[in-house]
Formats: structure tokens, C-alpha cells, sequence
């Protein structure tokens, strides 16, 4: 057993709910949208909330950690805040995003449309309630710089690109980077933000060269995908390299 581990982590292993990717991060299992990620502190924290039909995985799992969790949006698409309106409903979870997203987020300027192929299209109009945007309230609207008091402090890097308001979530004493879309390992291949829904995708590399870059992380935590644990930077940098 890991030093220090308490009963809480014994019983959320022994039920294979979540793992644990850094000591007190964990990453929840088989979510059907984004990675979502719980730091466990004196606060519960939440990095993105996948798609609706996530939230009783997600609840699920939070319980047996606590009951007052923030849940922070790396951005405000489908697949990384479905579930938030029902769990802050629920069991009132707070919510944080980007100062910008957070518009979209809470219905005052609206969501952007991409094209799509004819069958995906299709297949979300069939299934349309399982994947409604519901709008909700952003209880902290961050900035670039924000910081916030959970493992040794993580702070809030505005990374846009991907979305107008998307952010990183940076821990310097840990080298960990949370990056949400802009960073992705899907398969264990690391890239950027996916081709074809960006609001602007040259300014998300940008974001990642001027911003990203300039942080010194081991660690990255990307919103799909496999954590990369090790030489992350290095590996961000051969990806632009070769890209
Ligand atoms: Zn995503
Ligand atoms: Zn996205």
C-alpha cells in the first residue's frame, strides 16, 4: 500500500473506479467523453466532467472520496461539461472555467457548430437527449494566472485555440500539466487539439509554442487520452517537431 494511502483510495481501487495517475490525482475509468480527472486534497477538485451520461459513473466515484467537489472546465465542449449541470444540481458541486468559455457555458453567447460527417450527425440527432448542452452557472470565472489552492497550488494558463476560453492547469512544485483538448494521447499518440474542432487552430499552437512550452512539466494530463508521466515537455517538443 502506498504510504499514506487511506481507506477511501483502498475501497475506489478494489472497486477499479478510478486510478491513480500521480500521487492523489486519479483518473476516472471508462468515461464516455473527456479524461476526468479528480485531485483529492482538503478540497475535491474535478478537471472536466465528460458527457452527460458520465455523471453517475462520476458521482459514483467522487462519493467515496467526499462530497464537496469544484468541478474546473478545461473548456466548455460537450464532452468535457455534459455532466456538470446535473451534478452541480444534484449534490451542488461548484463550477470553473475560463472567464470566456464560460459565456458559452452559460448560454450568453452560443455554442459553435462544426461541420460534421452525415452519419455522426445522424447518430447525435438520434440520440440527441443523451447529448444536450444544458447551460449552467459558472460560480469562478478564472483568468490567465489564477491560482487555486490544491496540490501545492495549480494555476490557470489561458491557452486559447482550441476555444476562445480554453486554459491549462499548471503545477510548478509537481511539473504536472492538465492541458484539455489542446494536448491529446488518444492510442498513446501524442498531438495537438483535434483537426477540425477549433475556434482557431493555428492560435492553439501558438498557444502551445508561447505558452505550454514556457512551463517546465514531466507530466502532461490531456483531456483524452493516456497520461504521459515522464520527459512530457521533451515530448511535446518532438511533436511539434515533427508535426
Ligand atoms: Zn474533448
Ligand atoms: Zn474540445
Amino acid at each position: 500500500m502506498r504510504k499514506g494511502m487511506g481507506k477511501r483510495d483502498m475501497l475506489a481501487h478494489d472497486n477499479r473506479m478510478v486510478d491513480e495517475v500521480c500521487p492523489s490525482i486519479f483518473l476516472l475509468r471508462k468515461t464516455h467523453g473527456s479524461n476526468v480527472y479528480l485531485i483529492q486534497d482538503t478540497e475535491l477538485f474535478l478537471i472536466d466532467a465528460g458527457f452527460p451520461l458520465d455523471a453517475k459513473k462520476i458521482s459514483n466515484a467522487v462519493s467515496q472520496f467526499g462530497t464537496h467537489v469544484c468541478m474546473v472546465a478545461t473548456h466548455y465542449h460537450l464532452d468535457h461539461v455534459g455532466s456538470m449541470k446535473m451534478l452541480s444540481e444534484n449534490f451542488g458541486w461548484g463550477i470553473a472555467a475560463h472567464e470566456d468559455d464560460a459565456l458559452v457555458m452559460e448560454g450568453k453567447i452560443p455554442y459553435e457548430i462544426f461541420e460534421m460527417e452525415p452519419l455522426k450527425r445522424l447518430y447525435y440527432r438520434l440520440l440527441a437527449p443523451l447529448y444536450k448542452y444544458e447551460f449552467v452557472t459558472v460560480d469562478s470565472k478564472l483568468i490567465d494566472g489564477d491560482f487555486m489552492d490544491v496540490i501545492e497550488g495549480l494555476k490557470v494558463i489561458h491557452i486559447p485555440g482550441h476555444t476562445e476560453g480554453s486554459i491549462a492547469l499548471y503545477s510548478e512544485s509537481r511539473k504536472i500539466l492538465f492541458s484539455g483538448d489542446t494536448l491529446r494521447c488518444e492510442k498513446g499518440i501524442l498531438e495537438g487539439p483535434p483537426p477540425k474542432f477549433n475556434t482557431n487552430i493555428e492560435q492553439a499552437y501558438k498557444s502551445i509554442r508561447e505558452k505550454l512550452l514556457d512551463l517546465d512539466f514531466e507530466t502532461l494530463l490531456p483531456g483524452h487520452g493516456v497520461p504521459i508521466l515522464k520527459n512530457a515537455r521533451k515530448e511535446v517538443v518532438r511533436m511539434l517537431r515533427e508535426s
